[in-house]
């Protein structure tokens, strides 16, 4: 189905799970030789590589902890002895940790701050000087960050500084035929969101949307191949909230 030899090459973090293996395979369904990053999950991410392949993409499973520099030039290194210079990058990896503030401790901050902000940083730092012209970069914030609800603010911040950076980036990659938009979602139904609540507090999150449900991974992936494809060509410098109109 795809033309391996000639595919644009892109790069999604955390792609072992949840929304970030539905954009992986949404992505080699378009045409894109995949790079599927992840730190622990080493197992799914193989596993996604081998049923991307067996459709007839081109697929690599690369562990890098994105909040480390040295493992983030290795992830770009892989990619392009692979499969080639880096087209699109996603930048899906992160975490969430929910407490009120005064009970954040110094650790669970870092961690935060680290995998959330420094590892979005990192990979834009690289993609800075070894992303082809024509590229797309998709940053990942959220759509908690407009609605202030209690225990999110440590979660808030890291995303309100990706914004920051997906605004600004745009505009220092002028020239470079590059565009930096962020995605943020809403609710959507991994282990990310799911983990920790009870069914009563998902109901109650699934029926703030106008669209009575949770958003689910294609939902958000569908999203940023228009983003990475031909159409979300002249979409540069915005966050598009992606939430069934929760906020
Ligand atoms: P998820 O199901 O928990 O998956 C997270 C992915 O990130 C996994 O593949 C994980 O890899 C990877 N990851 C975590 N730390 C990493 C690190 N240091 N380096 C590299 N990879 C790392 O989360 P998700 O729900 O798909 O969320 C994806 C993105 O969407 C996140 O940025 C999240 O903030 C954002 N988001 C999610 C929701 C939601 O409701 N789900 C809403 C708004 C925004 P391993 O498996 O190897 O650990």
């Amino acid at each position: 189905m795809n033309n391996v030899k000639n595919a644009q090459v892109a790069i999604v973090t955390g792609a072992s799970r949840g929304i970030g293996a539905a954009i992986a395979r949404r992505l080699a369904s378009d045409g894109f030789a995949v790079v599927v990053n992840y730190t622990a999950s080493a197992q799914e991410a193989e596993a996604l590589v081998a049923g991307l392949k067996s459709e007839g993409a081109a697929a690599i499973a690369v562990r890098a902890d994105v909040s480390n520099a040295d493992d983030v030039r290795r992830l770009f290194d892989a990619a392009e002895q692979q499969l080639g210079k880096v087209d699109v990058l996603v930048n899906n990896a992160g975490i969430l940790k929910t407490a009120p503030l005064a009970d954040i401790s110094d650790a669970l901050y870092a961690q935060s701050f680290d995998i959330n902000v420094r590892g979005t940083f990192n990979t834009l730092r690289e993609a800075a000087t070894r992303m082809n012209s024509g590229g797309r970069i998709v940053n990942f914030s959220s759509t908690t960050l407009v609605l202030n609800m209690p225990g999110y603010a440590i979660y808030n911040a890291t995303k309100a500084a990706v914004e920051s950076f997906t605004h600004v980036f745009a505009k220092e990659l002028r020239g470079r035929n590059i565009t930096v938009n962020a995605v943020a979602p809403g609710p959507v139904a991994t282990s990310l969101f799911l983990d920790g609540k009870t069914d009563e507090q998902v109901q109650n999150f699934a029926k703030m949307a106008p669209l009575q449900r949770l958003g689910q991974p294609d939902d958000i992936a569908s999203v940023v191949a228009f983003l990475a494809g031909p159409d979300g060509a002249w979409i540069n410098g915005q966050v598009l909230r992606a939430n069934g109109g929760v906020a």
